[in-house]
This record gives structure tokens, sequence and C-alpha cells, in this order.
């Protein structure tokens, strides 16, 4: 199979079996699964996934998060996204005029967590847009209709899910021309040829981003700068500087007398291993 982001040819990289419950018997259909690493830009992809029927994929999906919201503390190596550090990272960027929040969106919101502490921490309105999640109607959802330009598009433990290049191009197709996308994700060097890695323990895991796979569909994509924040584990990807972010960027540091956000043209490659 090709790269999804560069379409180089993918070679065959390492495989693992889930053996410890309860992730072996929501893979036991599915058996052992084939990672298949790109050479020119590292990124890496579960062939094993992108070939399962959307059934079988939803069964999965649904097996896992049923899993994640029943379980005991603890139990596994799984965290959830830091949502109130998300929520004070997007605030401080917003009141520092570097992003934009009116009519943003959380895409593949989920429970809608993040909308709900901007709401009632910070009086901050984020709509939410989640295809596969059952939800109340309490205003915050958007149908696939309402979806449409978005000054911020934010997206949080959703890129290491996705199975086609057509996924990711529908995300970036709703922010807005001179708008942002804010990704957490994990993205690092270099992808370690480990079955027993961390980020792999979840079994619905399934594409790994490195700094240049990331950096090469951001310019594909036509972003210019971006910004890392540790705390939030995430980074912001402008299209356009409206504003001197650079500047911004070092008041705030000084201003929270912390090494908080880290800016750099092109893609903020942080974390230099894995
Ligand atoms: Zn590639």
């Amino acid at each position: 199979m090709n790269c999804l982001i560069c379409n180089a040819e993918t070679k065959y990289y390492f495989s693992k079996k889930y053996t410890e419950p309860p992730f072996d018997h929501f893979m036991k259909d599915i058996g052992e699964v084939f990672y298949y690493q790109c050479p020119f830009c590292g990124f890496t992809i579960s062939k094993t996934h992108c070939d399962l029927d959307e059934q079988r994929w939803e069964k999965l999906n649904f097996d896992f998060h049923h899993y994640l919201e029943t379980r005991s503390d603890n139990e596994t190596e799984i965290n959830q996204p830091p949502y109130i550090q998300q929520a004070i990272m997007l605030k401080i960027l917003a009141e520092n005029e570097i992003i934009n929040l009116s009519n943003s969106v959380d895409y593949g919101g989920g429970y809608g967590t993040l909308s709900i502490l901007l709401k009632k921490y910070f009086d901050q309105s984020i709509s939410v847009y989640d295809p596969f999640m059952q939800k109340e109607d309490n205003g915050i959802y958007l149908t696939k209709e309402e979806l449409k330009k978005h000054p911020t598009v934010f997206n949080s433990g959703l890129f290491e899910h996705l199975t086609t290049r057509a996924s990711f191009d529908e995300i970036n197709d709703c922010v807005s021309d001179d708008g942002c996308m804010v990704i957490h994700t994990r993205i690092s060097g270099y992808i370690p040829k480990d079955p027993d890695w961390f980020y792999l323990n979840p079994p619905v895991h399934c594409a790994f981003h490195t700094n240049k796979s990331m950096e090469i569909l951001m310019e594909q994509w036509g972003y210019i700068s971006s910004i890392y924040c540790l705390t939030g584990r995430c980074w912001v990807l402008l299209k356009r500087e409206n504003v001197d972010v650079k500047s911004k960027i070092d008041l705030i540091n000084k201003e929270l007398q912390a090494n908080y956000l880290t800016y750099k043209k092109g893609f903020v490659d942080f974390w230099k291993e894995y």
C-alpha cells in the first residue's frame, strides 16, 4: 500500500498480537496486526485496520470506547486527553488573537468534554461534530450539513484512528482559508519497531505520524507555521499569521514565566525520538 501522506510505497515494518485481556478478546476475530512504514516520511499504518470492513471497525471502536467508560482507574496505560489544559491553551491563544474561537468546532469531539469545560470555566462556546456518538440535543452538536468552514478546528485523539487519506482531508476541509487546526495526537521523530510500544496498546490506534510526515501534510494543506503546547499536548497549525505570532508567543511565555508555547515556521518537531 502507498503512504497516505507522501504516496511513496510503504514497506512491512513489524507485527503485533494482542495477548492481554480485554484486548485479546476484542481482537480475536481480527488476529495479528501488521504495520507498514513509509521509507520516505516514516508515517506508519496498520494495514490490518485499513483492510477491516466497516462493520468490524465500528464494532472494535464500540467495544473499546465502552471499555474506557466502564474500566476502573489505572487499569491500563491509556490516558484520556488533558482536556482542562487544552481549554486553558485555547483560551490563552484566543485572548492573544493568535486564533479565533468564535464559530469553532471540536471535530470528533465525542461526549463534548472539551466544549463543556470551556463553557463552564471560561464562558467560551465551541461546537462539537462527531458522526459516531449518540448525543442529546444540548445545542453544542453540529450535523454534517452544518459543518462548513471554521476559523478553528480542534481534534483530540483522532489522527491515530484514521485509515484513509480522505478522512484526514475531510477535517482540513473544515478550516477556513485564514484559520487554524489544533491537533492532539502523538507525533515524534520516528516510530519504534516495537510491538510493546505503549502507543499501540489501544487496539484502535492504527496511524502514526512522524515530524517529517506532519511537516509534509501541513505543507500540502497550506499551513505556514505551528505552535506546540506541552501541557495541552497540542499542535496549532496556522494558515495565516494575522498578528506577529512569534512576538506574541514570547510575551505569553514571559507573562507565564514558563516555556509554555513553542513556535516555529513549518512544523514544531518537539519530540525528536519517540
Ligand atoms: Zn510517506
